[in-house]
C-alpha cells in the first residue's frame, strides 16, 4: 500500500502561496532584505504563467542556465535545467560558460557559490532576494572574527583548522580560506574532518553545529565531551579557555530551521505507526535523531537510497518536505511518509516561485539583468581558495 503524506497526516502539505507572496509584496518591507521587484511581478493567480516562463526561456535560448535546488518547489523545478544540492549546481553552472546568465532557484549562498565558481563574464541571478538561509546567517563576518580572537587569547588559534559547511556566507568561506581551512558539504564532511585534523589539533566548525557533532561522533569516532558549542551572543562563545583547549571540535551555535526541528519523539511514532519503516534522515538533523535512525545521508544520497529501495519498502524521511513529497510521488511502488508532522517547507526556499521566476525571465528578455547576486574580488579569492580545498580532499 502506498501512502501519500496528505493521508498519513491529514493535512495538504500544498505551499501557501498567498502568504508568501504577501511577504514578498513588502507588507513588512522592514524586516526583509531585497523584496523590491521594478517593473511587474505577476499575481500568482494569473493562469498564464507557465506560458510566460516558457515563452521567456525560449526566446533566452542557451543564454539562460535554470538552476534548481532539490528543496524548490514543483512549480520551479520544472523550469530547471538541472537539479541537485547546492554544490553540484555550483559545479553545473560553472560547466557552461556559455550561458550568460544563470538563474538559480535556491538560496542567497548558494547563488554567491555559484558566482565565485563562475566566469567574471556570467551573471548569477537571484530571482528573490529576500531567498536567504537562516543557518548561514547564524554566523557573521564580525561574530566569527572575535571567535578567532577568543581562540587566539585561550592560545589555541594557530592549532585549529576551520572547516565551513556549504551552507554560509561568501565572507565566512572567505573567512575560511584566509585560515588555512576548508569548505565541506554533507557528502563529504568527514573527508573533510580527516583533512583538517591531520593540519592541526583542533576544528572551528561552521556554522552547523549538528552536521560537525554528527559527523565527529558519528563517523569519525570521537565522543560528545570532545565538541564544544561556542555561542556568538555571549562573551567569549560562553566558554572558558579551558574548555575551548580541551576541546578537538568547536561547533558554532548554528542550526538548520528545518532539520533542526525533527525531534526523536517524530522517530519513535513513526516507528510505532509503521512497523518495519526505514528512518532516514539528513545530518543536519539533531544527534539524537541521527543516532536513532536506520540511515543518514546527504540530500543525493538520500535520493539514491530511495532509488535503489526495494518496492513494497516503508521509508520516513527526514529533510525538506517539498523533496519528501517528489519522492514519494517519483516511487509510487514504495510507502515513503515526511518523518514529522510539525515540520514544515524552508520557507526561504519557498521564496522563489513561479511569479518570480516569470519575473526574472522576462526582465532578462527585456534586457533587464534584475538581482545579480556579486561577491567582490578579495572575498572571493579566499573564499575560492577554500572551496578549491575541498576540491583537492582526497
Ligand atoms: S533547508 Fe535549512 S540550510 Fe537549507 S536553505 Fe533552508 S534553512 Fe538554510
Amino acid at each position: 500500500m502506498t501512502t501519500t503524506i496528505t493521508e498519513t497526516y491529514g493535512v495538504d502539505p500544498t505551499p501557501t502561496p498567498l502568504a508568501l507572496l504577501l511577504l514578498g509584496r513588502e507588507a513588512d518591507p522592514n524586516s526583509e532584505r531585497g523584496v523590491e521587484c521594478p517593473g511587474d511581478l505577476p499575481p500568482a493567480s494569473d493562469p498564464n504563467l507557465v506560458e510566460r516562463a516558457r515563452a521567456a526561456k525560449a526566446t533566452l535560448g542557451d543564454r539562460v542556465f535554470i538552476l534548481g535546488h532539490h528543496y524548490q518547489r514543483d512549480e520551479v523545478i520544472e523550469f530547471a535545467d538541472v537539479t541537485g544540492d547546492s554544490f553540484k549546481l555550483a559545479r553545473d553552472a560553472a560547466a557552461r560558460p556559455e550561458a550568460e546568465y544563470i538563474v538559480f532557484c535556491g538560496v542567497h549562498f548558494m547563488a554567491e557559490s555559484a558566482d565565485i565558481l563562475t566566469t567574471a563574464a556570467q551573471q548569477v541571478i537571484l530571482p528573490d532576494l529576500a531567498a536567504g538561509c537562516s543557518m548561514a546567517d547564524m554566523a557573521t563576518a564580525e561574530q566569527v572574527a572575535e571567535c578567532w580572537d577568543a581562540l587566539a587569547d585561550a592560545g589555541i588559534a594557530d592549532v585549529t583548522v576551520p572547516v565551513s559547511y556549504m551552507n554560509s556566507s561568501a565572507d565566512i568561506k572567505a573567512f575560511t580560506g584566509r585560515h588555512g581551512g576548508t569548505i565541506c558539504t554533507s557528502s563529504n564532511a568527514k573527508r573533510a574532518l580527516e583533512w583538517a585534523f591531520e593540519q592541526g589539533e583542533k576544528v572551528l566548525f561552521l556554522p552547523d553545529q549538528h552536521l560537525g557533532r554528527n559527523t565527529a561522533v558519528r563517523d569519525m569516532g570521537l565522543s560528545l565531551d570532545d565538541c564544544v558549542v561556542y555561542n556568538p551572543h555571549k562573551p567569549n562563545g560562553g566558554l572558558t579557555a579551558e574548555q575551548l583547549r580541551d576541546a578537538k571540535m568547536i561547533l558554532w551555535r548554528g542550526h538548520c530551521s528545518v532539520h533542526g526541528r525533527f525531534s526523536l519523539d517524530s522517530v519513535n511514532d513513526v516507528r510505532a505507526r509503521i512497523p518495519g519503516v526505514n528512518v532516514l534522515v539528513h545530518p543536519e538533523c539533531k544527534h539524537e535523531v541521527v543516532a536513532a535512525a536506520d540511515m543518514v545521508g546527504s540530500t543525493e544520497y538520500i535520493i539514491k537510497a530511495l532509488d535503489a529501495a526495494e518496492p513494497g519498502s516503508k521509508w520516513a524521511i527526514g529533510t525538506e518536505l517539498n523533496l519528501v513529497r517528489r519522492l514519494a510521488k517519483a516511487h509510487p511502488d514504495k510507502e515513503i511518509v515526511f518523518l514529522d508532522r510539525a515540520v514544515c517547507f524552508c520557507s526561504t526556499m519557498n521564496r522563489i516561485d513561479l511569479p518570480h521566476l516569470v519575473w526574472a525571465l522576462e526582465s532578462l528578455v527585456e534586457g533587464r539583468v534584475p538581482n545579480v547576486i556579486t561577491v567582490d574580488p578579495e572575498t572571493e579569492k579566499h573564499a575560492k581558495a577554500a572551496l578549491d580545498r575541498m576540491l583537492a580532499l582526497p
